[in-house]
């Protein structure tokens, strides 16, 4: 073995033995979640984010028995899933997405946690056509402006700059997925409201979202993944019935930079 083979060993070494302890830990979260919810392990999935993190963490990540990876934007994404081709990681986009991204994201995304307009599902789908792909597509839920009580009142527009749509927009959305060439209508995702009536109340929030998502499975029954939980509510997220947990910080470590 060479001096310069050598000197790559340490720090690599080092960082999959941080990555492993971190994994372990999550690891350890989840199933504990798991069991305070009377719910099996494998009912939830850990898709790491790795946003902001080099293409060789991802492939640590997968020697450490890691399949699912999810991105936020595309120019940083596309690199590091083309680096890590030979793998089968099975890769979530996450992130707000712009229309024209969509052809890149579409070549590399199983997943797309971020559907929140119908010109967005247009874009998907002919995207996803033309390269022969089939894009499971995720309804992003934005709460921040609440859910619609039975008067109607509630549930007004997001705008809360988390993307997402708004409660009231869903069923017309998933009808719109559902109808689409080359995607299939998985599910709903949300991240916990930093303001409005769900500030600070991660639970309620992530209740919220599994109440929408019974709704649109009685039309959809195979729209089952509920994506709700990071680093810092994945407890809640497991608890309210989340089956897939989003974990950045938490195996990675905190971001430098804004992610
Ligand atoms: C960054 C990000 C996460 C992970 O957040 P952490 O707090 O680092 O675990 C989850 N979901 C989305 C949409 C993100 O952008």
């Amino acid at each position: 073995m060479n001096e310069r083979h050598q000197q790559e060993r340490g720090p690599r070494s080092e960082r999959r033995a941080e990555l492993a302890a971190n994994l372990a830990r999550v690891e350890e979260r989840i199933a504990a979640a798991c069991a305070a919810a009377g719910r099996h392990r494998d009912e939830v999935t850990l898709v790491v984010v790795t946003k902001t993190y080099p293409a060789d963490d991802v492939r640590l990540l997968w020697e450490l028995g890691v399949r699912h990876v999810a991105e936020n934007r595309d120019q940083e994404a596309a690199g590091k899933a083309q680096a890590c081709a030979d793998t089968s990681l099975t890769w979530h986009f996450v992130g707000q997405l712009q229309t024209n991204k969509v052809r890149s994201v579409v070549s590399y995304a199983d997943y797309v946690h971020s559907v929140d307009r119908v010109r967005l599902v247009t874009a998907l789908s002919a995207a996803a056509v033309r390269q022969g792909r089939e894009i499971g597509c995720l309804l992003q839920v934005g709460l921040e402006g609440g859910v619609p009580d039975g008067n109607g009142a509630g549930g007004g527009p997001t705008g809360g700059g988390r993307g997402g749509a708004a409660p009231g927009e869903i069923d017309r959305l998933a009808d719109a997925v559902a109808g689409a060439q080359g995607l299939r209508l998985t599910g709903l995702m949300t991240v916990a409201p930093l303001e409005g009536p769900f500030r600070g109340r991660p639970r309620a929030a992530f209740e919220a979202l599994g109440e929408i998502s019974s709704r649109v499975r009685a039309v959809h029954p195979a729209a089952t993944m509920v994506s709700a939980g990071m680093s810092g509510d994945l407890e809640d997220a497991v608890a309210a019935g989340a089956t897939h947990v989003r974990v950045g910080t938490a195996v990675l470590g905190v971001r430098s930079r804004l992610g």
